[in-house]
């Protein structure tokens, strides 16, 4: 009989394990095209905080690979009784995929504005008279869930999957986008052409509080930039030290919020290039370039989220099964993305020009599991 000690080292090694895969996996993904594809599929498991999409990502192609899974890329995961929850069973002999959940404990204070005086509450445990109780997530634990390929069952409603013709910008995405530009308490404006912002597509100008966007691209291109500005907006302050400091980290960040709102409505996101992320991650001081990536992986998904569900548009899936209520997606998600951004900073400088215009091809989609 396994004691409680040695199911607690068993635990453990399991989540060492997961870690060692999840920094692996991470690491392959550092180079260009490798980012952008393991944010286009972080776009399609959105309800997933970005490491388990990387592990949920990592252990289906392994799947695939054994001949277990038909499909390369999964669909939608849940756990097992979930799954049992929408008339669909997990079938024999399918080994679920190891994500990591969390564990969250309760906790009172007296005195909440008080760092210090929280103090954990026992299984069971009541708060004293004039406590507040708060949640708090204090480790995590090995999960598994499935791929809808892996069950059988009720069938699964499809939700319309939005489809694009080449160059086209989805339903109602730059209006949407441009009011969240807007509520942020900075103006759109549109321009004729690059010459008028420094040769970019776009640009974000944190003294005068305008977002510009050329207008000799197409619908597509447009909107793609406009909601790279927006991650510039909500993640980057106006700071030049900052910003020179960081200009690397700041470009990949509103980039890889742009792919993933692409993303998320069907924009085929072969055209993106997100350059140099191993460079800029080898960079940053005292940390692992790896753990920056994740990092930014999910920095970049939160705020890709907080804008995707205020936007009134037609979008893919996330991940969770049509259906099932999954409280713990919507505490994975944040109320709104301005908790990930800067603190306001002193309004010093400065027009930030792309640079350079980026390759834009953005053919219709494809309909692939990316
Ligand atoms: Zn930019």
């Amino acid at each position: 009989m396994a004691t409680r000690q040695e199911a607690r080292e068993a635990r453990e090694a399991k989540l060492d394990e997961l870690h060692e895969r999840l920094t692996g996996a991470v690491e392959r993904l550092v180079s260009g095209p490798d980012w952008a594809r393991a944010l286009a599929f972080a776009a399609r498991f959105r309800s997933r905080s970005f490491n388990n999409a990387t592990l949920i990502w990592l252990q289906h192609m392994e799947a695939f690979e054994a001949g277990r899974v038909s499909e390369p890329f999964p669909s939608y995961v849940a756990g097992y009784k979930q799954w049992q929850q929408l008339g669909r069973q997990v079938e024999k002999g399918q080994p679920g995929y190891q994500i990591l959940a969390p564990v969250t404990g309760r906790f009172a204070s007296a005195n909440p504005a008080d760092a210090d005086s929280w103090r954990r509450l026992g299984k069971g445990e009541k708060p004293r008279p004039g406590e507040v109780v708060r949640s708090k997530m204090v480790g995590v634990r090995p999960a598994y869930v499935w791929d809808a390929s892996q069950t059988s069952g009720d069938p699964i409603p499809e939700p319309p999957a939005p489809r694009l013709l080449e160059g086209e910008a989805p339903a109602g995405l730059w209006d949407g986008l441009a009011a969240q530009v807007e509520a942020a308490g900075f103006a759109v404006l549109r321009v004729p052409h690059e010459g008028m912002i420094h040769g970019a597509n776009g640009m974000t100008d944190y003294t005068a509080n305008t977002v510009a966007v050329r207008e000799n691209m197409d619908p597509a291109a447009q909107v793609k930039t406009l909601a790279h500005e927006l991650g510039h907006v909500l993640l980057h302050g106006p700071d030049a030290e900052e910003a020179r400091q960081h200009r690397g980290i700041g470009e990949v960040e509103a980039e890889s919020v742009a792919l993933m709102i692409g993303a998320a409505h069907g924009m085929d996101t072969s055209g993106y290039t997100i350059p140099y992320v191993s460079t800029w991650a080898a960079r940053v001081d005292g940390r692992e370039p790896v753990e920056v990536v994740k990092a930014t992986g999910e920095r970049v998904r939160k705020t890709a989220l907080a804008i995707l569900d205020q936007l009134d548009t037609e979008q893919i899936g996330d991940g969770t099964p049509p259906g099932l209520d999954r409280d713990a997606a919507r505490r994975e998600a944040p109320a709104h993305a301005r908790s990930a951004a800067e603190p306001a900073a002193p309004r010093r400088v400065a027009s930030l020009p792309e640079p350079g215009a980026r390759p834009v091809a953005v053919p219709a989609f494809e309909g692939r599991g990316l």
